[in-house]
């Protein structure tokens, strides 16, 4: 199968600095697929190349099938973006902010007002489609531009930290809207500092650093390689981790410690392995 995200050896160079180094990552259609990594990892300017709004400095990307460098508007046409700055136009009412990218992807009518009616009944925005987007709550705007990237039909859509700042009963929301797309067939690439929003929806996650991939694969197949068994241990104000194969097997480490104060065993979870990798909290 052809993937639908395809970066071979990436390099992208911004003063002499390389914050994308040698990345190669491939996304299989109808993949949920999460990008995690702290603060200045590379994760929006890798989002940037692959959806044409940078060029990379090396390497090769191809998206949908089409070269990002070669062939832009193919790419354009097969993706929707949802970045983290609200793009929606707040002087303009929900309907002429569809009204507009409808037209800008030369979608006629009638399907044009047919494909903005069946999005903003998707996103639950139906009753606000005269709205001035400026009277909209933040979630509400967030669903506006999830369904403005999707007007134009694109196979693969590309969300950065679509629910920050978003209250907990919006972001289950969110969550339900993205799982209910990619049960329809699409893919998806997402970067999020939330764990739990990782472990709900993703199939694999990548995780990056220092502009480099240094773990790829699903939750199980990451608990699996570093340990699915934790011992901490109480040092002052901080816990030292300790990674083992199983949790039998970190119980067992436990019990035979001849003194058991300020120690605790438990299952370990995506935030444990990212913090031993990147020695920093996902928050
Ligand atoms: P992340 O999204 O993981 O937080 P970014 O891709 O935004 O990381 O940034 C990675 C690094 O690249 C940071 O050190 C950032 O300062 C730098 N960077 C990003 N865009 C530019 C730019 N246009 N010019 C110079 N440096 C940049």
């Amino acid at each position: 199968m052809t993937p639908a995200v395809c970066l071979q050896n990436v390099h992208k160079v911004y003063n002499n600095s390389a914050v994308v180094d040698d990345l190669s990552l491939s996304i299989e259609p109808g993949e949920i697929f999460g990008l995690l990594g702290p603060n200045g990892a590379g994760k929006s300017t890798t989002i940037r190349m692959l959806t044409t709004l940078t060029q990379p400095t090396q390497g090769d990307i191809v998206v949908a099938g089409y070269d990002v460098v070669r062939q832009p508007i193919g790419v354009k046409r097969a993706i929707g973006v949802v970045l983290q700055q609200t793009s929606v136009d707040i002087d303009l009412t929900v309907w002429e902010n569809m009204e507009f990218h409808g037209r800008m992807h030369h979608i006629p009518n009638p399907r044009r007002q047919q494909e903005i009616s069946r999005w903003l009944d998707y996103v639950e925005l139906v009753d606000r489609r005269e709205d001035l987007v400026k009277t909209l709550s933040g979630g509400m705007k967030r669903r506006l531009q999830i369904a403005r990237a999707l007007l134009h039909q694109p196979e693969i859509l590309f969300l950065d930290e679509p629910t920050v700042g978003l209250d907990p009963q919006t972001r289950r929301r969110m969550w339900e809207i993205i799982k209910g797309l990619n049960k329809q067939g699409m893919t998806l690439l997402i970067t999020t500092h939330y764990m739990e929003e990782v472990e709900y929806l993703c199939d694999r996650i990548g995780i990056m650093d220092g502009g480099k991939l240094i773990e790829i694969g699903t939750l199980e197949e990451l608990r699996d390689r570093h340990g699915r068994g934790l011992v901490m241990k109480q040092m002052d104000d901080r816990w030292d981790y300790t990674f083992f194969p199983t949790l039998e097997e970190a119980e067992t480490h436990m019990l035979k410690q001849p003194d058991h104060t300020g120690l605790m065993v438990r299952p370990s979870n995506l935030e444990d392995i990212f913090v031993e990798l990147t020695g920093r909290s996902l928050d």
